[in-house]
């Protein structure tokens, strides 16, 4: 059996791991690379293998720098099966779509660009239809279903507690002349106490492992300390007239975010300002939320059993935005509010509309709630850079921002380390991926601290037979 490390290798984006094994291909995620417009959009629209010789994809969730080039898997002549669970399968309905969008609309901005210097247009790395068609491919399962996927390749989906469908991945894999092989794949690991998700499965035992390292370095603020920080930041800003706007990722930030207010509104923690949800592709995900009860943990299943708020993804002074106007008549609104929207790294969607009328004005707040890829409007706002582009025109920041990292999705050094202890000394090889060169270099370091071997942090196109 061979690896291959084609994404997320020394990255935090662009997921894609090849397995071969008995004569096929199962590839494991098929993520977007996000970065510089230019490379993101030459590595995206090239795949590194040959879309037509993948047997099997098995998706562990739906963030796009996992899931986000599936569309351009399928143009380009993927014609497996697409495994993943059933509320992932419902995410990307919604997320792969919104994600069709964000590139068709690129390019059409890159194609204005080009015709001015009459240079042919290009086309977009993959279209709507695209997305819709690459639905197709997808077969739902359970959590702790073991099904197989390809010859000799037996495949359970665990709860990862990451975000709303998340699973970590399970190969048992048989060879013929050889042991069995079994394969544990984290996917993103999530953290204990998170709202809304349970905790990650604890890891099976396994040969190999393969770990993502986005925080293997770091250790979060607590969760209860965020929403401290949330109902303060919010307080202050509106007690003083002014807005605050909250960048945020449409999938999980979001109904986190929601959920959180819902809670310390019920408790009178809350000034009484309205909230706004402006975004179309959240409110189509809260909707795949509220149809995923099987993912909730105990506190959101109570919650929905107190009659009146038996929607934890809605209340009274709580507005979603789905139109264009409702949204643009955020600009004239007078006084304080509240207003969450896509994309969290600030880089498209409607939130650069609502921080370009927003960040001139020293009353305003912004908050940054979830980690700002370089290159992006959001890590210039989180560097406090005095003047920020947005739409190519410049506006000096004056308003504050604050950021509050207690809302991370992911599991932080020790969460990584206590899901992996328990096996670490059984294993045969450990590939550690999906982090920046130094949490990842810190997090292997922290796997052979705890007796694995061959700990290894593979480079983008390393190969490994195992
Ligand atoms: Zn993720």
């Amino acid at each position: 059996m061979k690896i291959h490390f084609l994404g997320a290798a020394q990255t935090v984006t662009g997921s894609q791991h090849l397995i071969l094994v008995n004569g096929r291909r199962v590839l494991l995620e098929c993520g977007l690379f996000q970065g510089k417009r230019r490379e993101a959009f030459e590595r995206n629209r090239n795949l590194p293998f040959d879309a037509a010789s993948i047997d099997v994809l098995v998706l562990s969730h739906a963030h796009i720098d996992h899931s986000g080039n599936i569309p351009n898997l399928v143009r380009n002549g993927f014609r497996g099966t697409i495994y993943s669970t059933f509320a992932t399968r419902d995410l990307c309905s919604a997320m792969l779509r919104d994600s069709a969008h964000i590139q068709e609309q690129d390019v059409a901005y890159v194609n204005k660009k080009r015709a001015r210097k009459e240079q042919p247009p290009v086309e977009p790395i993959y279209t709507t239809d695209d997305a819709i068609a690459s639905l197709e491919h997808f077969v739902s399962v359970g959590y702790n279903r073991p099904v197989p996927i390809a010859p000799g390749v037996r495949c359970t989906f665990l709860d990862a507690g990451h975000i709303l469908g998340s699973a970590l991945v399970f190969l048992e894999i048989e060879e013929s002349d050889h042991e069995q092989t079994r394969v544990l794949f984290s996917g993103d690991l999530g953290r204990d106490d998170m709202p809304i998700l349970r905790d990650p499965t604890p890891a099976p035992e396994a040969d190999i492992l393969i770990i993502e390292s986005t925080y293997g370095d770091r250790l979060h603020k607590m969760h209860e300390e965020a929403e401290k920080k949330l109902r303060r930041l919010i307080g202050e800003t509106c007690s003083d007239g002014g807005k605050v706007v909250i960048p945020s990722f449409a999938v999980g930030r979001t109904q986190e975010l929601v959920y959180s207010l819902h809670r310390l509104a019920n408790t009178g923690l809350l000034p009484d300002v309205p909230i706004f949800v402006d975004s179309p592709l959240a409110v189509n995900v809260t909707e795949v939320f509220r149809l995923h009860p099987e993912c909730y943990d105990e506190d959101v299943r109570d919650f929905m059993n107190h009659s009146h708020h038996s929607d934890p993804f809605g209340f009274e002074r709580l507005r979603y935005i789905r139109s264009v106007e409702a949204s643009k008549a955020l600009n004239d609104l007078q006084g304080p509010a509240v207003i969450i929207s896509a994309s969290g790294m600030c880089e498209a969607g409607r939130v650069q509309h609502h921080l370009k009328h927003a960040i001139t004005d020293p009353r305003n707040a912004v908050l940054i709630v979830s980690w700002q890829a370089p290159y992006t409007l959001g890590r210039r706002l989180v560097e406090q850079q005095p003047v920020v582009k947005i739409f190519g025109e410049e506006f000096p920041l004056r308003a504050r921002v604050e950021t509050i990292n207690g809302y991370s999705a992911h599991a932080d050094r020790n969460g990584l380390l206590g899901w992996a202890g328990p096996i670490a000394r059984g294993l045969r090889h450990a590939f550690v991926v999906h982090g920046d060169p130094a949490p990842a270099a810190a997090l292997a370091d922290g796997l052979r601290q705890l007796g694995a071997p061959n700990v290894a942090v593979p480079e983008q196109g390393d190969v490994f037979q195992v």
